[in-house]
């Protein structure tokens, strides 16, 4: 809710995203303190009766009650708010989940139909397949890189379309400018997930996009801290339809953890560019290394949609998916004999991070399905980190190397 004036998005906008990243949406209080104060409290307080009740009727700014907004929030809703070009307004929210679900939820009523790919965030999946149809929504799941499929699939009475791009794990792209014009022909609203694009390398409502959510969990902390999530689009959805929803349901952020999350956001353009640099050494690296059988990485000319990547992402991320050859045995024995980087399943961390999709984030789809989506038993997900690249090719290097014999 209240926007401080002097921080309205208006000027602020006036800066280059490093200087916004630092200092967007900074709300000092009356001690002038240098880094942004937690406002670690549930309520607040009215000077008078009056006072209070012209702030519930909405005649005065100020806050009411942190289920509805706080001030430590509001300072990191207006710095996304900056960084994502075409966003007007924002609202934080306890996980990337409650982001998605706040997205699709407030929006969405009985007799609507969705469309998204099958390549999916595996939470994604589940509220799209299992929890929409439970209240009469219907869903239609495609392979999201044919823009054919979308044409088929999408119809008068869809309400929503919502996906990712690059996708999870096998790091497709959604071709997000066509997806949209397609979806704006039946009125449907466009959310995309842009978490593993980051907002620093892909701006989804300047393609066409209406809303964007985030896991802020990812590259916005960054740095293994805490959870969270946010959702932006145009002042009109996030007022009238988003913020009422969430009010009135609460899956609202903890000061503490947006406090993380504005400081996150400090770093984000160092830590992300610094990645991207990361994982390009790695992904050529692997594409030179006889034990790997192909490698994923939309920064790479070897990528299938390659020039559709080039087209939408300033670079090509901080995710290198790759195909350890001789399967899961392989693929294990290349996990187990790694000392740097860590087997762990979340991403964009400093930490470089690894997983094996098929027996972890994608244990639960079938075998048919995840042939589709290329998740094969030899496949790893590899979120490439801050360390020094040398260091993270050589315990590649070991690591796959019993497999050279
Ligand atoms: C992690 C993630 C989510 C969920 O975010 P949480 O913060 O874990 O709730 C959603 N979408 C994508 C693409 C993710 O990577």
């Amino acid at each position: 809710m209240t926007v401080e004036k002097e921080t309205a998005p208006d000027r602020a906008r006036n800066y280059r995203t490093a200087t916004n990243l630092v200092r967007g949406g900074t709300k000092r209080s009356k001690f002038n303190e240098t880094s942004e104060a937690i406002f670690m409290n549930s309520g607040f307080v009215y000077d008078s009766a009056e006072q209070a009740a012209g702030r519930f009727k909405g005649e005065n700014d100020g806050f009411i009650y942190s289920r509805y907004a706080n001030p430590t929030l509001s300072m990191f809703e207006e710095r996304m708010i900056l960084l994502e070009d075409g966003a007007e307004a924002a609202r934080a929210t306890a996980s990337g989940m409650a982001a998605v679900n706040g997205a699709l939820m407030s929006q969405l009523k009985a007799g609507d139909h969705v469309v998204a790919p099958k390549a999916l965030f595996g939470s994604c999946l589940y509220i799209i397949e299992t929890i929409l149809p439970r209240f009469g929504i219907e869903v239609t799941l495609i392979d999201g890189t044919d823009i054919d499929q979308w044409k088929h699939a999408l119809n008068k009475k869809t309400a929503c379309v919502f996906f990712e791009t690059p996708s999870n794990p096998a790091l497709e792209i959604m071709d997000i400018a066509a997806i949209s014009d397609l979806a704006h022909k039946v009125g449907a609203k466009v959310i995309v997930d842009n978490v593993f694009a980051t907002p620093v390398l892909q701006h989804p409502l300047t393609l066409g996009a209406d809303i964007v959510v985030y896991s802020a969990t990812k590259h916005i902390d960054g740095q293994g801290r805490c959870l969270g999530g946010i959702v932006l689009g145009s002042e009109e959805f996030v007022e009238d339809t988003l913020a009422p929803y969430l009010k009135h349901t609460g899956p609202a952020l903890s000061p503490f953890n947006a406090w993380n999350l504005l400081k996150g956001l400090e770093t984000l353009e160092l830590r992300v560019e610094k990645q991207c640099d990361n994982a390009e050494k790695v992904a050529t690296f692997l594409e030179g290394h006889p034990a790997v059988s192909r490698v994923i990485f939309p920064g790479s000319e070897s990528h299938r949609q390659h020039a559709l990547a080039k087209q939408q992402m300033a670079r090509g991320g901080t995710l290198v998916a790759f195909e350890v050859a001789g399967g899961q045995d392989a693929a294990f024995e290349a996990l187990n004999r790694l000392s740097l980087i860590d087997i762990s399943n979340n991403l964009g961390d400093a930490k470089s991070l690894i997983t094996h999709p098929t027996t972890t984030t994608h244990s639960s789809v079938d075998d048919a399905t995840k042939q589709e989506l290329g998740i094969t038993e030899g496949l790893l997900r590899l979120s490439v980190g801050l360390e020094d690249a040398d260091d993270l090719i050589d315990d590649l290097g070991y690591a796959l190397s019993s497999q050279k014999d």
